[in-house]
């Protein structure tokens, strides 16, 4: 058997995995191990894709493996770049590493570099994830919150290490380990990087390595036409991972172990070993979640995670939402009232008791009065590229490629596509095109008060703000923009702010507006839109935001692609998110005259 940290890390989740992993024959694909950093970026998906109920966007498809596999060879040339630049002699390049564990185990890795310098033999790891994740890292000391790492004078990052570093109780311990936590983003990065110190040490012994890692520059902004050097953050990690190296032959045997049990029942489950709806969950989850109900299981509560009290004490029992699964609670209904102590949740219950759609008409009527005729709809896509695409881009910033407007005249509640104008863009692949973009959008959306109506203000907000910096010549338009956007999720879920300014009280202010079963915890607008109308998006090639930028960024790098095709799939998506809020508006409207 062939094992890579990934393997190993499968195997340690929980005793059932090597059972399950045994009969559905699972194995470890090589590209895989090029491609798994990427799922280590934060999510930022559009309109909440990622909610409560559905699935992760599927980062095994074929179109997001050829564009992450696309951007892992660029930003493994600039790696390569780097080294050479640095005066390093390069000795080795994609080396594998490959040890005889036992009998049944062989262990294997890849070195993507070995380089000399004047006093180190260099080990370079590449690994195209956001340099945020390792900066953001900080512990106490001193009375002081301190940066993990920082910059030394060759410019790579080093761990800060306190003076008095032995002492077991300094936070600096706690907060290594806690850096280490194959559960957590920046723990599986070092424990991958771990895992490879441990099959260096067993092939050459003698060798003393510094390990660097190369991660993608999260602050470099490109001021040029390609992407350089600059996008490359060095993290020597050779501290670190020599912390972890028993840890990780501890895991080994702990992995044999569940492999010779091979015991397939069921065990509890756990959320840091399943790792539901993140893109490292467990490839079992369709098998150990299947008494868990699709819709309306215990996950769709909002803010489960917080737990459930079984009184409105602090004092009272607190119930973590794993806990009570294994415990036989799965579905809404199965929770007792008595632990509902969050007001949202009793709405939640009483929709789905009575198969009830709630609606708080005085609070909707009162956002929906600041309505200014005629109405726009907007809504943008975007593709966070994990290297900037064109000038003045920071990497993994959502780069603009497409919007859609509707425009209506008369009130929502009597729209037909008749009634209203229609206006998209989506910039072509051969260059450049934000200007025109920029320009496309401000025909599209004249000077003036009237509102401009989006899913998820922030998204849209950010992104004409980032457009302003890039066009200062727009500026006063793009902010103009800005200062008319309307946020429809907002209506449907809350406005603290605006409740609490037009005189709700504090409880009411606090409230959602709106609930249905069909929403089983989810706001997204593929949530809410079958709730009041056909679900158009089924009839579609591309059914959410994560496909529209993995087919645009697919379509730059795939000759064979039929673009007019492409294109007019895309145009077909962006439209059909517009003319979502359009219909969700109508609905809402049509309801509160009755
Ligand atoms: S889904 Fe959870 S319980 Fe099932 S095998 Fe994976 S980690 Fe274990």
């Amino acid at each position: 058997m062939i094992v890579k940290t990934r393997d190993l890390l499968n195997h340690i989740r929980c005793r059932r995995f090597a059972a399950l992993a045994r009969r559905s024959q699972l194995i470890s694909i090589d590209d895989d191990e090029k491609l798994w950093s990427f799922g280590l970026r934060p999510n930022e998906l559009h309109h909440f894709e990622q909610n409560t109920e559905g699935a992760s966007p599927d980062f095994q498809q074929p179109l997001y493996r050829q564009v992450m596999s696309h951007y892992h060879d660029e930003f493994r040339g600039l790696v390569r770049d780097t080294i050479i630049q640095s005066g390093c002699r390069l000795v080795n390049e994609k080396k594998e590493l490959r040890i005889q564990f036992n009998d049944d185990m062989t262990l294997s890795g890849w070195v993507d570099f070995m380089a000399d310098s004047s006093d180190s033999r260099n080990i370079y790891f590449v690994r195209p994830a956001s340099s945020r994740i390792l900066l953001q890292e900080k512990y106490s000391y001193a009375k002081q919150r301190v940066a993990f790492f920082y910059p030394d004078e060759k410019g790579f990052y080093q761990i800060r290490i306190p003076a008095d570093y032995s002492l077991a109780t300094t936070d600096f311990w706690r907060k290594l380990m806690q850096l280490c936590s194959p559960w957590e983003v920046s723990g599986r990065l070092i424990y991958d990087i771990a895992f490879h110190n441990y099959l260096l040490h067993k092939d050459y012994p003698r060798t003393r390595f510094k390990l660097l890692v190369a991660m993608i520059n999260s602050d470099a902004v490109l001021d040029k036409n390609k992407p350089g050097t600059e996008f490359v953050s060095l993290f020597d990690l050779t501290f670190v991972a020599d912390q972890f190296e028993q840890r990780i032959e501890t895991d080994l045997y702990r992995m044999i172990n569940h492999i010779e049990l091979d015991d397939d029942s069921p065990v509890d489950l756990v959320k840091n070993a399943c790792q539901r709806n993140t893109t490292t969950a467990c490839p079992f989850i369709e098998n150990c979640f299947m008494h868990v109900p699709k819709k309306n299981s215990i996950f769709a509560y909002l803010q489960q995670h917080l737990g459930f009290r079984e009184g409105p004490s602090k004092t009272d029992p607190l119930h973590d939402t794993y806990e009570m699964i294994n415990s036989g609670m799965v579905h809404m209904l199965d929770v007792p009232i008595s632990w509902l102590q969050r007001e949202k949740n009793l709405m939640q219950r009483y929709c789905v008791e009575n198969k009830f759609l709630f609606l708080n008409k005085k609070k909707l009527k009162a956002k929906l009065a600041t309505l200014v005729y005629p109405l726009y709809f907007l809504d943008f896509e975007a593709f966070p590229a994990p290297l900037p695409r064109y000038q003045g881009e920071k990497a993994f910033q959502q780069s603009v490629f497409q919007f859609s407007v509707h425009r209506l005249t008369s009130p929502a509640k009597d729209f037909d596509r008749n009634n209203c104008e229609h206006w998209e863009y989506v910039a072509p692949i051969d260059r450049d095109h934000r200007r025109e973009l920029v320009e496309y959008l401000c025909q599209a959306i004249p000077e003036g008060e009237s509102s401009i109506v989006v899913y998820n203000q922030t998204f849209e907000e950010q992104r004409l703000q980032e457009l302003a910096d890039l066009f200062p010549e727009y500026r006063q338009r793009l902010d103009n923009m800005i200062s008319r956007l309307f946020d429809l999720l907002k209506v449907l879920k809350n406005d603290y702010a605006f409740y609490s300014e037009h005189g709700f009280s504090k409880l009411e202010s606090s409230t959602y507006n709106f609930y249905h079963p069909e929403l089983s915890g989810s706001y997204s607008l593929k949530a809410v839109l079958p709730v009041f109308t056909e679900d158009k998006y089924k009839k579609l090639a591309i059914q959410n935001g994560t496909a529209a930028y993995l087919t645009y960024a697919s379509s730059q790098f795939d000759p064979e692609i039929d673009q007019e095709a492409t294109f007019n799939d895309l145009k077909a998506y962006c439209e059909q998110d517009t003319l979502a809020l359009v219909e969700i508006l109508k609905a809402i409207e049509r309801r509160l005259e009755k």
